[in-house]
């Protein structure tokens, strides 16, 4: 019997008080449990609570404020925006602006994702329609509040997502200025990943006796792990299917749960594991027990190897053959990584447990890097040379294994016949040959492009950001782009500032005009009022500073040299 999903209340979002719309919205998407930080925050935000969550992303946080937002908002109520939702990058603010879109599907919420780089005329035109969720980085939503082409006075409720990021670019004083803008009375609601003090300053400054919430860590939780293997991969999730076959086919495991975050990913991953040949099974919280049973009584049985499966599906699932867990993101709480895992390294065994993250997710392998205080090896994907070897490697394997058991002879007539004609080793490739095909055959398959991690700060700061007195700080890099030549970079001096009227785009144009150096490989410059200080990689710094020495910028040819460190 399958759960219609439009009246189950198994999704447990139903006991957080949400509205029928919403509940409907979350089962349809699959979602069948809060995770750890919506189940606290979604009720205190609901009852209009300020609030201070600690949690990166991955956890679910924005359904967490998200949810509540949309809980207490009358669509088409006014024509300003009765939320506004403050995020550092671009890709964020589509991103969350996508997932209320999603969750108010039913309810016909009008959000717009506001930021840099794209066409003002646009945003214009919405923002004139009225919207009721605005969700944006804070220098553009300054933006249009100075044009005033958008109008705060209706905000109702104001959440700060990844207010530590947003510091980091140097938002602080525009994050300022713009809750100045917004009714005193508003409800607040801060998210970060990480607490400095000067998070907690601004939740001094501009909170009304907030609710704290931190992801707890539980300190028992690392108990079962030494005996995993642990490692992560980093792929783009257009490639997320094909790695996970190609790890499959690369690890060979004899059981193995693949950890999915909605019953939709499940059925998606599970259909695409079935089409690359695996013998795949769906364990989610939309089967009946009935059904389960059986999925679980196949794996045992060792007619399907492997088991695709939702948390709460797979909660209390202990199957004594299972080798490896693969995590097919990297999971919404540090804690259901412990929980997954522990399944391979019970009563002692050893097993491997490995996850897929997206480049945006790496914080969140930290996040258990500190829970469990162990490491997650970050890997290259095996290539397809990797996988042939390995797949000769299993021809081997089996050889060596049937070598050793015991009821061969039954086939040494055959043997017999076919030696009349053949000698062995022509005989013995050919069997070869059979096995390796009945394994999978031989590889036609494509590269998974490989993605180089990611540094922490790397992320969008393309456009001015102010940033007190040292000076302003610019980055010029593309989002998600990896520094070339790993993370080697050196600071060049450039004696000219502010003062002499130097823009950034006079020091990108410079660096890429006459040293040919691309414009996205040069990466943060500060500008103060007499110098300044730009990135660039290590490999090309002395070309960089030999070619600028010589050049003329802004009608001056600047002292240019490493910087001093400090
Ligand atoms: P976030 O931490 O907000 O970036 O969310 C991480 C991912 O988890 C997103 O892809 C969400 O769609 C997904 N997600 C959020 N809440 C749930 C939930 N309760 N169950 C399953 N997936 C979820």
């Amino acid at each position: 019997m399958d759960v219609d999903p439009a009246t189950s209340t198994d999704t447990g979002f139903a006991e957080l008080g949400l509205r029928p719309e919403l509940l409907r919205a979350l089962a349809d998407l699959g979602y069948e449990e809060p995770t750890p930080i919506q189940r606290e925050a979604i009720a205190p935000i609901v009852a209009g609570h300020d609030l201070v969550g600690q949690a990166a992303t991955g956890t679910g946080k924005t359904a967490a404020f998200a949810l509540p937002l949309l809980q207490n908002l009358t669509p088409g109520g006014s024509d300003g925006p009765a939320a506004l939702v403050l995020v550092p990058t671009r890709e964020l603010a589509e991103q969350v602006s996508q997932a209320v879109h999603r969750y108010g599907r039913e309810l016909n919420v009008r959000v717009l994702p506001v930021y840099g780089g794209q066409p003002i005329s646009r945003q214009l035109q919405v923002l004139r329609r009225g919207v009721d969720v605005v969700v944006g980085t804070p220098g553009r939503i300054l933006d249009h509040i100075e044009r005033e082409t958008l109008r705060l006075d209706g905000v109702k409720t104001v959440v700060l997502d990844e207010a530590d990021e947003m510091l980091d670019m140097g938002f602080a004083e525009d994050i300022e200025a713009i809750l100045t803008e917004t009714p005193e009375e508003r409800q607040t609601v801060l998210f970060s990943a990480t607490m400095p003090p000067r998070i907690d300053a601004i939740a001094k400054r501009h909170l009304r006796e907030p609710m704290r919430i931190t992801m707890r860590r539980e300190p028992t939780a690392a108990d079962a792990l030494p005996s995993v293997r642990q490692s992560a991969y980093l792929v783009a999730r257009p490639h997320k299917a094909a790695a996970l076959g190609r790890v499959l086919d690369v690890e060979a495991p004899t059981a193995a749960i693949v950890f999915c975050r909605t019953r939709e990913e499940v059925e998606e991953v599970t259909e695409s594991l079935n089409g690359r040949g695996f013998r795949a099974e769906a364990l989610h919280g939309g089967l009946s027990q009935d059904q389960r049973d059986r999925v679980m009584g196949r794996l045992r049985a060792g007619s399907t190897e492997l088991l695709v499966a939702t948390d709460v599906a797979a909660r209390g699932l202990d199957v004594e053959q299972l080798t490896h867990v693969i995590n097919f993101n990297v999971p919404s709480a540090p804690e259901a990584y412990v929980h997954r895992i522990g399944r391979v390294g019970r009563a002692g065994r050893t097993g491997a447990a490995i996850t897929l993250a997206e480049p945006r997710e790496q914080r969140m392998l930290k996040a258990i890097e500190r829970l469990t205080g162990q490491r997650i090896a970050l890997e290259k994907l095996p290539t397809v040379t990797d996988l042939r070897a390995r797949r000769l490697e299993l021809v081997r394997n089996t050889v060596q294994t049937a070598m050793d058991a015991d009821d061969l002879d039954r086939f040494r007539s055959v043997l017999d016949s076919l030696t009349d004609d053949a000698d062995l080793e022509q005989i013995t490739l050919a069997c070869l040959k059979l096995i390796h095909e009945a394994n999978g055959g031989d590889v036609d398959e494509p590269e998974i492009p490989s993605v180089a991690p990611q540094r922490e700060r790397d992320v969008d700061n393309r456009a001015a950001r102010r940033n007190g007195p040292g000076g302003e700080r610019f980055d010029n890099r593309r989002p998600g782009r990896n520094r070339p030549g790993g993370d080697s970079v050196t600071r060049v001096f450039v004696g000219l500032g502010r003062r002499a009227g130097l823009r950034p785009q006079d020091l990108v144009g410079a660096i890429a005009g006459e040293a040919g150096l691309p414009a996205r490989d040069v990466g943060a410059i500060q500008i103060t009022d007499r110098f300044s200080l730009v990135e660039v990689p290590e490999a090309d710094a002395d070309r960089v500073i030999r070619a600028l020495s010589h050049s003329t910028i802004r009608g001056r040819r600047p002292t240019v040299r490493r910087d001093r460190p400090n």
